[in-house]
C-alpha cells in the first residue's frame, strides 16, 4: 500500500476514534481526506456495515450506532438523544444556580458570627462596614458577641486591681 492510499488513522491513537473521545474532533478531520473513505462508507479493513460507538468515515455513531449530529465546535453530540441537535456537552454551560449575592453576604456573616468573629474583624474580612454587618446582625437576629459589646460599651472584663 503506497501512502496515497493508507487510512489517514494509520499509526494515529485508535482512542481518536472513539466516540466521546477528546480526539474526536481530529479523528472527523483526518476522516475526512483519508482515501479509504467511500462517501459515509469506511472501506479499511473489514468492511462493518453498523459501526457502533466509534467514528468511520466522518461520521460519529453512539453505543447503539446512532449516526451523531457534529456541534458547531466540531465535536459528535455524543449524548444526542434524537429530535432537534442541540449544542454539546462541551459547549453546553453548566446549569448551576447562581446564589442571589446579598443571600452569600448574609451567609458569610452568619459563619463568621458562629465563628465568634468581632464585627469590626468581620467588617474588614468582608471589606464592608460595621454598620452594614451590624445591620445584618440585626435584622437576622444574631446578637452581637460578648467582645463586639465590649468594644461597643468600652467595658472590659478584666479585673482593676
Ligand atoms: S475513513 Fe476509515 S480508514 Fe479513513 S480515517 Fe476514517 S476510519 Fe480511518
Ligand atoms: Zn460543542
Amino acid at each position: 500500500m503506497t501512502a496515497a492510499h493508507r487510512p489517514a488513522c494509520h499509526g494515529k491513537p485508535a482512542d481518536w476514534w472513539d466516540t466521546g473521545d477528546d480526539g474526536n474532533r481530529l479523528a472527523l478531520a483526518l476522516c475526512g481526506v483519508c482515501p479509504t473513505r467511500d462517501g459515509d462508507t469506511c472501506t479499511a479493513g473489514i468492511p462493518d456495515p453498523h459501526p457502533h460507538g466509534v467514528i468511520r468515515a466522518g461520521i460519529a455513531y453512539s453505543d447503539t450506532g446512532r449516526r451523531l449530529p457534529i456541534c458547531r465546535c466540531g465535536y459528535p453530540q455524543d449524548d444526542y438523544l434524537g429530535g432537534q441537535p442541540t449544542d454539546c456537552r462541551r459547549c453546553r454551560v453548566p446549569d448551576v444556580p447562581i446564589p442571589d449575592p446579598r443571600r452569600v453576604f448574609r451567609w458569610r456573616v452568619r459563619d463568621l458570627h458562629l465563628a465568634g468573629i468581632r464585627e469590626a474583624e468581620m467588617a474588614r474580612l468582608l471589606g464592608r462596614s460595621p454598620s452594614t454587618i451590624r445591620a445584618v446582625r440585626t435584622a437576622e437576629g444574631w446578637t452581637r458577641t460578648k467582645a463586639d459589646t465590649h468594644a461597643a460599651t468600652g467595658r472590659t472584663d478584666r479585673k482593676v486591681a
